[in-house]
């Protein structure tokens, strides 16, 4: 049967904005809904991850967004002393990463909205509400309301996405129920900025103030602007608190008494919840629909974009027939587990940050500062940036070591002069990085055949000019420190990627291999996990 649409995303926050995007690089017939005609403005995400401006890179709009790069979070316990300072660059393995960066979300909405809208394969209905939707085994039929002229309409289409938010109505028609972590927690977000210099700011942009009479967050984002979050006590007059002159002490004492400009504020409390359900049949869930998590390790945002990315290599994939429609399962399983691993880092920082009695302070400083010897020990603090490997699904989880990472390449000169990444090459689909391959590379007409059909990529980084009889296979004479650094870490010859960029398998080759048995066996994999 013929529907209005192949996908409606409802919301059109910043996850549902992503879904957009990548819809229309997709080229998939799509509606997207949201009950507001502007872009929320109180403030809430700042953090932007290196993964997650990865997903929208080939939207050929992410140069536009104005970001900086964080160097680093300290935190700082009652008596003013730091017990544990993160140094990003640090962390950094590869050129290529940019790490973890800040944003100013209204900014950063309006770039994604403004490219989402370019794409003539997307529609919108902003101002609309969706009130229900009804699934059967043609279609699905989503009922919503112009509310401005209070009529209700119908549109159907193949695949539904909710990234209606915290409340999603998808969510309740879906009837899956939220598990909640039991972490609850008050605070008040405040946002300002400030013309003056702050050396407390030199190799830093963050502070966590961990200190059991009031925790604080002081974050020093793009342009001068600031973010202060600050704990709401028990014995808070919530009104009272809002006030300048009440709140601006708690903070002044870290700042020098530097003047700021206070813009909004807001207080809220942070949930830490997870769908048991991430979809059913046609129905999918992304971002705080399916998900809610503290803002310490700024991954709620961050996270529904990996939902979306997750979720649409792979639905683009069976739309477009290249892939087996079974593999929406894997969503699901995915997705979930990584969330939850989040949700879990974010809540442990949660109570480093608020740690509630000076002698548990004491304790938690010295096992940070034990733990935090070792670089694996520090990592652990941020796995949100560092990486988490994905629940099962289409991967063959290769090694303990790569599949905690997507595979990050830095440019390549080619022989025209310009720069590309192997993301450029690849793009989003599945490909092959081989290193130094010098044997056979010819691919039999049945294997091109299949490679075909998905777009499949090789790229092979050797010493000697190779050329080989199947079309995508791409040829480079010059590798570069990343591609060294990275077949070392892994003691591999070859990296199967898919379309995200996370690690199907690593390979390596025996003497006797040539390239069509590696890809026959490449074909047996993807068969196996049900993608072709
Ligand atoms: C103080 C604070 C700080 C944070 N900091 C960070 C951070 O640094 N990094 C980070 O990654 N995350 C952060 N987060 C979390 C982040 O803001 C959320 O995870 C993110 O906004 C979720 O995006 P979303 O698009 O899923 O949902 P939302 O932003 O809630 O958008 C949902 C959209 O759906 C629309 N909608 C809802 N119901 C309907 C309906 N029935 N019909 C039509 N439209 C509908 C709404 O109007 C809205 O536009 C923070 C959150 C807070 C509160």
């Amino acid at each position: 049967m013929d529907t209005d649409y192949s996908v409606i995303v409802a919301g059109y926050g910043p996850v549902g904005a992503c879904a957009a995007n990548l819809l229309g690089y997709y080229k998939i017939k799509s509606l997207v809904i949201d009950k507001e005609k502007e872009i929320y403005t109180l403030p809430r995400a700042i953090t932007w991850d290196d993964e997650c401006r990865r997903i929208i890179v080939p939207c050929n709009f992410a140069d536009k967004i104005e970001i900086r790069k964080i160097r680093g979070i300290d935190h700082i316990n009652g008596k003013g002393e730091s017990f544990l300072k993160i140094r990003m660059a640090e962390e950094d393995r590869y050129e290529y990463q940019v790490g973890p960066t800040f944003m100013y979300q209204p900014e950063f909405e309006k770039a994604f909205r403004d490219n989402a809208e370019t794409y003539d394969t997307n529609q919108f209905k902003l101002g609309f509400e969706v009130l229900s939707y009804e699934e059967n085994k043609e279609c699905i039929n989503v009922e919503i309301k112009n509310l401005d002229t209070n009529t209700v309409q119908h549109v159907t289409t193949k695949y539904l996405i909710g990234a209606d938010g915290a409340n999603s109505i998808i969510r309740k028609k879906m009837g899956v129920k939220y598990k909640s972590f039991k972490y609850d927690e008050p605070w008040m977000c405040v946002d300002g900025f400030s013309n003056e210099d702050l050396e407390c700011f030199k190799d830093v942009d963050a502070f966590q103030i961990c200190d059991p009479k009031r925790s604080l967050t002081i974050i020093n984002s793009v342009n001068n602007k600031f973010r202060f979050e600050i704990m709401i006590m028990p014995d808070d007059d919530l009104n009272e608190i809002q006030k300048e002159e009440v709140f601006y002490p708690f903070i002044a004492k870290y700042l020098k008494n530097r003047k700021f400009t206070f813009t909004r504020k807001a207080i809220y409390t942070f949930h830490s919840t997870s769908v048991d359900r991430w979809s059913k049949n046609n129905v999918f869930l992304v971002g705080d629909a399916a998900h809610q998590m503290p803002p310490f390790m700024g991954q709620g945002m961050n996270s529904g974009m990996r939902d979306v990315e997750n979720l649409l290599w792979k639905l683009s994939g069976v739309i477009s027939e290249k892939y087996s429609p079974s593999i929406l399962k894997s969503y699901e399983t995915e997705r979930k587990y990584h969330a939850e691993k989040i949700i879990k880092a974010s809540i442990a920082m949660g109570n480093i940050i608020m740690t509630p009695s000076p002698l548990k302070a004491f304790f938690r400083d010295i096992g940070i500062k034990i733990k935090s010897l070792t670089k694996k020990g520090k990592r652990s603090f941020y796995p949100g940036y560092s990486g988490i490997r994905l629940g099962d699904g289409l991967h063959n989880h290769p090694s303990e070591r790569s599949h905690i990472f997507r595979y990050y390449f830095p440019s390549i000169l080619l022989g025209d002069g310009s720069n590309k990444t192997t993301d450029d090459l690849l793009q989003k689909n599945f490909g092959i990085i081989l290193n130094n391959f010098n044997k056979d590379v010819s691919i039999s007409e049945n294997n091109c055949n299949i490679l075909n059909k998905i777009d499949f990529r090789i790229l092979n980084f050797s010493k000697n000019y190779m050329k080989s009889n199947y079309s995508y296979f791409n040829y480079f004479k010059t590798s570069g420190r990343d591609l060294e650094t990275y077949f070392n870490h892994f003691e591999c010859d070859a990296v199967l990627l898919r379309p995200d960029k996370y690690i199907f398998d690593i390979i390596n080759f025996d003497d006797n291999d040539n390239l069509d048995q590696i890809i026959s066996d490449v074909i047996i994999q993807l068969k196996s996990k049900e993608i072709l």
